[in-house]
């Protein structure tokens, strides 16, 4: 066995505990950099009572509002601005894409150069060399993980490809996770986000890389997914709330530790050429995944232990094992194709998606470091029939 395992440096979790922001940021300085979404937030109060709190404890703050998804080029305008910003801290208080941002501009801060140098995939993958201003890390949606994953996730608004940023000094010194701030979720949020953590539990536990520690955190997060999701979608109720951050936190950990697979290497793909919800991406490919991994193994590798794990999915899903290892597994799939019933998902070909388009996206995907980790390699014809499927 051979694993490595990094989390963020402190994780705080517990509703109301967001009230603690301003002893938090005090310690690490006199000066923020606070990065926040475009509108919800603010509409929510939240944005006001972090500053309140950092008023309060005499720590002053600079403002970044983050329009949309990491963009490649708004992050660099940005820099721009930041040279002599002089921050002590960054605090990313909002969903993943505006983590992701505050994590961009962290290890920019210190290590100067452009986003390019060090980002993989589509640029020349330098590594960082040095840490990044300490960020603390404050989830608004449940979903993620960002606030103790190793990555950041930015598009090439010129290519219009999604790639990652990668390095262990973009781990956050601090997750803040507290379930009330994800209470003005919408329901349609509340769907994408949940199922975005739902593929990054059950991706991470049959990826090559699938390590024990995280199948610990994994068995609980697919529980909590299973038995919340819905009635955080269809009532917003507090401990179905709690599940969800926690599942959430749990899939970030996961991800960070042991990888990803193919419906991830797939939506990176799709979420950089058409205006669809990571979580939805993924939930639309993550049955299709599923049942195709399922069958090469089975021709290929009948032996192979993430038979096994398949098994243990269906079963943490459905909260009972069946009669036999296929009948678990099967039951597995079926459950997740009707939570995305229930949970209103649309379809692929909702976003544009056309059946000339899925060869580039395949190809596209292929190069991906998600696909690299799926426990079976497919060919492009095999990639191309997974997302015919998936547009159905
Ligand atoms: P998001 O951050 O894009 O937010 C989606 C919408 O939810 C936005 O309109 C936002 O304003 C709104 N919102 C956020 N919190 C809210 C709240 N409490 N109440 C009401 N509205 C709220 O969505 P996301 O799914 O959290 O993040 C997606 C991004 O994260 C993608 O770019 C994806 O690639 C990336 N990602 C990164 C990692 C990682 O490990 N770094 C993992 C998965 C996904």
């Amino acid at each position: 066995m051979n694993f490595d395992f990094a989390i963020a440096n402190l994780i705080i979790f517990g509703p109301g505990r967001f009230r603690e922001i301003g002893d938090i940021a005090q310690s690490f300085g006199k000066r923020a950099l606070v990065v926040t979404g475009k509108r919800a937030l603010s509409e929510a109060g939240i944005v006001d009572n972090l500053k309140q709190n950092l008023e309060a404890k005499k720590v002053e703050f600079l403002q970044f509002v983050v329009p949309g998804e990491p963009d490649l080029n708004l992050i660099e305008q940005k820099m721009v601005k930041l040279a002599n910003a002089d921050c002590d801290l960054v605090i990313g208080l909002g969903g993943g894409s505006v983590i992701d941002t505050a994590k961009a501009i962290g290890v920019l801060l210190t290590n100067g150069g452009n986003l390019l140098d060090y980002m993989e995939v589509i640029g020349k993958g330098q590594p960082l060399t040095k840490p990044a201003v300490p960020l603390i890390a404050i989830p608004t949606t449940a979903g993620t993980g960002s606030e103790t994953t190793r990555n950041a996730v930015i598009k090439d608004p010129n290519t219009g490809v999604k790639a990652s940023l990668r390095s262990q000094y973009l781990l956050p010194r601090v997750a803040l996770v507290d379930p009330e701030l994800t209470y003005s979720l919408p329901p349609e949020i509340t769907a994408s986000t949940g199922l975005d953590a739902l593929t990054q539990l059950i991706e991470p536990y049959i990826s090559k890389r699938a390590q024990p520690f995280t199948a610990a955190l994994i068995q609980d997060g697919i529980q909590r997914v299973a038995r919340s999701l819905i009635k955080a979608y269809e009532q917003g109720d507090s401990i179905a709330r709690e599940d969800m951050a926690l599942a959430s936190l749990e899939s970030g950990i996961a991800l960070a530790n042991s990888g990803l697979g193919a419906a991830h290497g797939f939506s990176g793909s799709l979420g950089g050429k058409y205006s669809i919800p990571h979580g939805i991406a993924c939930a639309c490919l993550l049955p299709h995944v599923m049942e195709a991994n399922i069958r090469s193994l089975q021709t290929k590798e009948p032996t192979s232990p993430i038979l096994d794990r398949y098994a243990k999915i269906g079963e943490w899903l459905i909260g009972k094992r069946l009669e036999t290892e296929q009948d678990t597994r099967d039951a597995g799939i079926k459950f997740v194709r009707e939570l995305c019933l229930r949970l209103k998902v649309p379809s692929l070909r909702d976003f544009g998606l056309k059946l000339e388009d899925l060869p580039e996206i395949a190809n596209q995907s292929a190069k991906s470091s998600s696909m690299r980790a799926n426990p079976v390699s497919f060919s492009q014809d095999e990639l191309v029939g997974i997302l015919t499927s998936a547009l159905g």
